[in-house]
């Protein structure tokens, strides 16, 4: 038997065969004829016209998170359905939920949240040859146009049209990823046989320290500061580890997330609330090579800079809107400031150093919860005294 998705185009090379078909909504019906009646060319396929339902996850405003019922789409040729298995929960997702944006980025009509997913895939469309029934996936949310002048350019992180998952700056927004199923194109999908559903979908943030990484240039036996110790400061620290880092250094105001910091290959750690901070780091100009700002926060922003030695480069990940930058220290130091923003090809290299081993996830997904306390599961993401990433579970 045929499933809904694949109908339209099965129904078509049928017909051009000549086949006898038979069209139901009525699945266990259709499924009951395929098993039991033995008619030479005959095959029953589902139609769509009464589509499936599935639970999504839908923020119409701040604090104001709904699980809705919504049609699963249908995979075209090229695309595949995907039965999402886990989704993390990240500080964007956590921006919509408790201020309904950030920065001068507002919801302005109800949006599906999400974008770091995994999933198994249900069924393929027309021409996907590389992905079969039932294997686990990373989705990566990164849909540039393939056709601006960023993407001929392969800057496709920069993409003029690009829809990205769960993202309200454009309008329409894009619907997000948080769903029970997902139509994706196959060149979304990473193959992530062996790894977990909880481990694919944190493909998503590795990516973005990936590309972060790649930012910097060269680290082999570099001094590295990580200000901002949540999932994105935590997963800098592997990357920089695994790009040859020599000293790395991570700051934070939660002793929960420092001690995830230490055990995940930090040589040291500094609690900001307390002591002299960095102080023993700024003698003779300071200490630093490189900075993953991952906290968005101006006074860690300013004293690390103060940490940071002459040409150091300050890679800036942390989206906590404008702030005031000490320029004078940034252009005597001759410091590079260079932006980090999301990510592309990065998402198959993360799925490839985790499925080797090379990145392990494990110790940063803290919580799992059923679609059903979704907003239980938001209200604990934010909180940095026991979560580092809260992961929903879509089955
Ligand atoms: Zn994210
Ligand atoms: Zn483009």
């Amino acid at each position: 038997m045929e499933y809904v998705g694949a109908a339209h185009h099965k129904i078509s090379q049928l017909v051009n065969e000549n086949a006898i078909v038979l069209l139901s909504t009525n699945l266990s019906f259709l499924a009951y004829v395929n098993d039991n009646i033995e008619t030479q060319g005959a095959i029953a396929v589902a139609v769509d016209t009464e589509r499936a339902l599935m639970k999504s996850i839908v923020i119409h405003a701040a604090k104001d998170l709904r699980i809705e019922d919504q049609e699963v789409d249908i995979a075209g040729p090229g695309e595949v359905l995907v039965d999402m298995a886990a989704g993390g929960i990240c500080g964007s997702d956590l921006h919509y939920y408790n201020h309904g944006g950030f920065g001068t980025i507002t919801l302005k009509e109800p949006m599906v949240l999400g974008h770091e997913v995994s999933g198994r895939i249900a069924a393929v469309g027309d021409g996907v040859t590389d992905l079969q029934p039932g294997q686990l996936v990373a989705v990566s949310p990164s849909r540039p146009c393939g056709d601006c002048r960023y993407c001929n350019e392969a800057a496709f992180n920069q993409c003029l049209n690009m829809r990205f998952y769960g993202s309200a700056m454009p309008f329409p927004h894009i619907q997000g990823a948080f769903r029970q199923q997902l139509v994706a194109h196959a060149a979304q999908c990473a193959p992530a046989d062996g790894l977990s559903v909880g481990e694919a979908a944190m493909a998503e943030p590795l990516a973005v320290c990936l590309h972060a990484t790649r930012r910097a240039g060269p680290l082999l036996g570099k001094s590295v500061l990580v200000t901002g110790c949540g999932p994105i400061g935590l997963l800098s620290i592997m990357a920089a580890r695994r790009a040859g880092a020599d000293f790395v250094l991570a700051t934070d105001i939660s002793d929960f997330t420092l001690s995830k910091a230490k055990e995940i290959g930090a040589d040291e750690t500094i609690n900001m609330t307390s002591g002299d901070g960095l102080a023993a780091f700024t003698r003779d100009k300071g200490h630093f090579d490189i900075l993953y700002e991952c906290s968005g926060v101006e006074i860690a922003v300013r004293g690390a800079i103060e940490a940071m030695r002459p040409r150091g480069i300050v890679l800036q990940l942390g989206l906590g809107g404008d702030m005031k930058l000490p320029m004078m220290a940034i252009t005597a130091k001759e410091l590079d400031l260079r932006g980090c923003f999301r990510f592309h090809e990065e998402f198959f290299t993360g799925v490839s150093l985790m499925q080797k081993g090379l990145i392990d996830v494990k110790p940063l997904i803290t919580h799992t919860l059923p679609l059903s306390d979704a907003v239980q599961a938001f209200d604990i993401a934010g909180d940095r005294s026991q979560a580092i990433k809260a992961q929903i579970a879509f089955q």
